[in-house]
């Protein structure tokens, strides 16, 4: 048997365990640094043109002042499936606030060139079946996951009530009037009888705190602000034309640059991809979906089963088919066999955790291999091998990502670990060289370890004045990660402290969207003003999830990064981002029992 390094399985060297575990050490200590997160710059004040949106025009419109039955703050992902979940269940009068001029979310955002999403497309797009709609390819490209928002808004019917390009201001409950009183930036004031909140974990771009980044006198952006007004081309992989006569730096190698950067380096006159970490870059094999093939597999409830199987093949499950086939569920695979090899006897928690890391350590060494197989120069190949476990940083899965290094006019500059030394008025400084460019694309990701106001841009005040900052101050408390105690007919939608399934989150929010109908229908249903999550049932809630194991992503050991709170300690508040302690797919089967029961226990109806 080969993969695909092309080096057999059996004349593969032995892995020097201890000393791969020493280098891992190495190369994570040169990156810790004292201020973690503090690090990046917010982007805000003279930085705050970064945030402009480059893709659709502002429409003036009155401000609102009017009643509308559910209020949702964002309109990615989470939005529309609850507005559609909602819709399904008769509740139709549900207007979506939304930053971003149309629905979409980090796909409205996200349109650089070769943006596609990293998990299967049959289960990471959200509602296929019930739009009707088959995915053009096993990963599909950015643009076609925008279309399925699109095409959610318009089937049912949330586009009607929306606010585009409109940024939430304050959340506050009337106690008196049991509504929640919404203002934004736009000058509106309404209210709502039931609020959501999915503004998403990743969607405030951060700069790298690089000293001189106001100096630069080139042209700069975020990737997640693509200007394809100075590159040339568009988001659907037109050539960037423009750029042929242009020095260009990408500072990060994430999951983003992994993606751009083919493009770039096939554009650019000089490309320089600028490095602290590199990322691991396993086979992506993304290919064509045939039409036969998916009428086969679509018959009724086949997006649900695909779901739930890659949910069983991934989280402590026990598939025995794996529909999806994808990096995730290859990884999963690989730890369950590693695990199956030990004597039924031998299995104690300690030794799988030995077998999983054996499987990690077999892992890495084939994706370092197959950067050796692909990139023709030595010291770069050193240069782009990720010396860490696969799940210290986001897994990337990419065919053209290495093959880009070959690409004479792409240059990797690799900082060892340090970043970026100086920003200068003609380009960038690294190990005291200068590099001169036209134009620097920060590919340096977004907040996540930032608290929720301060990403959300707005607080949440709650009953008798509670404000969601002094509710969360020492960590997010909630029931299933959606209910909050304070804050009544309020829903947050997002994974954490329910299924937190990291590895296709679209599951985690199609769900909450469908235990939110539920609860809104029930109260309406029996007129109920009010509902909210008891102390009590929050309080045992939380006490269950700190009975798990903790994640398997971002450990405290690992090179640092946005998984691990950027290798700082773990704070009591990062111990609370965990999920149900028996798994994910043992959430969703709970969650379903807890819906279809109809007494949605721990939770005040009044
Ligand atoms: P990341 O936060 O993953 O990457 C930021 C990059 O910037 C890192 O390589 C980081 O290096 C680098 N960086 C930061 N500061 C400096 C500096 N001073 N000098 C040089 N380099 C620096 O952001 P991404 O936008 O790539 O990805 C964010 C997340 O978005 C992903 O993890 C993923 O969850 C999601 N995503 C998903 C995709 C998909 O599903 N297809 C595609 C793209 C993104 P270091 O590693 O050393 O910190």
């Amino acid at each position: 048997m080969t993969l695909e390094t092309g080096i057999p399985v059996a004349e593969r060297p032995a892995i020097d365990k201890k000393a791969l575990l020493a280098k891992y050490m190495a190369e994570r200590d040169k990156r810790l640094r004292p201020d973690g997160n503090e690090q990046y710059i917010e982007v805000k004040g003279r930085l705050a043109h970064y945030l402009d949106d480059p893709y659709t025009p502002l429409v003036e419109r009155e401000p609102k002042t009017d009643h509308v039955t559910f209020a949702f703050v964002g309109g990615g992902f989470a939005g529309l499936v609850t507005g559609a979940r909602l819709a399904e269940a008769g509740v139709t009068d549900v207007r979506i606030i939304e930053k971003g001029g149309d629905f979409g979310g980090a796909w409205y955002w996200n349109r650089y060139p070769g943006a596609q999403c990293d998990t299967a497309s049959m289960i990471y797009m959200p509602l296929l079946e019930e739009t009707g709609h088959m995915p053009s390819e096993k990963y599909a490209h950015a643009p076609e996951i925008l279309e399925q928002c699109q095409r959610i808004g318009r089937q049912f019917g949330l586009y009607e009530n929306a606010l585009f390009h409109t940024q939430v201001t304050g959340l506050e409950w009337d106690g008196g009037q049991s509504r929640w009183v919404i203002t934004t930036n736009r000058g509106d004031r309404f209210t709502a009888s039931f609020i959501g909140l999915g503004t998403g974990p990743l969607h405030v771009p951060k700069l790298p705190g690089i000293p001189g980044l106001e100096s630069f006198k080139g042209h700069s952006f975020h990737t997640s602000r693509w200007d394809y007004g100075y590159t040339g081309g568009d988001p659907k992989g037109a050539p960037m034309e423009k750029l042929a006569d242009k020095r260009v730096a990408i500072i990060g190698t994430g999951a983003t640059s992994v993606q751009a950067v083919p493009h770039l380096a096939r554009a650019c006159k000089r490309l320089y991809v600028v490095q602290r970490t590199p990322s691991s870059v396993d086979v992506r094999a993304n290919a064509p979906i045939d039409p036969q093939w998916f009428k086969d597999v679509a018959t009724p409830g086949w997006q649900q089963r695909w779901l739930e199987n890659f949910t069983e093949n991934q989280a402590g499950g026990s598939a025995e088919v794996d529909l999806v086939q994808d990096g995730w569920t290859d990884l999963s695979r690989r730890i369950r066999s590693k695990i199956s090899e030990l004597p039924a006897d031998q299995r104690t928690p300690a030794n799988m955790l030995a077998a999983f890391e054996d499987s990690d350590f077999e892992k890495m060494e084939e994706i370092r291999a197959r950067v050796d197989a692909i990139v023709g120069d030595h010291e770069t190949a050193q240069n782009l091998k990720a010396w860490y476990r696969q799940l210290c940083k986001r897994p990337c899965f990419h065919d053209a990502y290495l093959q880009a290094f070959n690409n004479p006019s792409t240059r990797l500059i690799d900082t060892d670990g340090q970043g970026v030394e100086q920003i200068i008025e003609k380009g960038f400084v690294v190990a005291g060289v200068e590099y001169e460019v036209d134009c620097i694309i920060y590919a340096s990701g977004f907040e996540v370890g930032t608290g929720y106001r301060r990403r959300s841009g707005f607080e949440v005040v709650g009953r008798d004045g509670l404000t969601l900052s002094e509710a969360w101050a020492e960590g997010i408390r909630s029931k299933h990660g959606i209910h909050v105690h304070g804050f009544p007919n309020a829903f947050f939608v997002q994974p954490a402290q329910g299924a937190n399934l990291i590895s296709n989150v679209p599951h985690n929010l199609t769900d909450s969207g469908r235990t939110i109908a539920a609860v809104v229908s029930h109260a309406l249903s029996r007129g109920a003003r009010e509902v909210e999550v008891t102390q009590e049932a929050q309080d045992a809630w939380v006490e269950l999830l700190l009975t798990s194991h903790g994640r398997m992503t971002g450990a405290p050991d690992c090179t640092p990064g946005y998984y691990n709170n950027e290798g700082q300690a773990p704070t009591p508040a990062s111990r609370l981002n965990v999920g149900y302690p028996a798994g994910a797919a043992a959430y969703f089967r709970y969650i379903e029992d807890w819906r279809a029961s109809g007494e949605f226990e721990g939770l005040a109806f009044r």
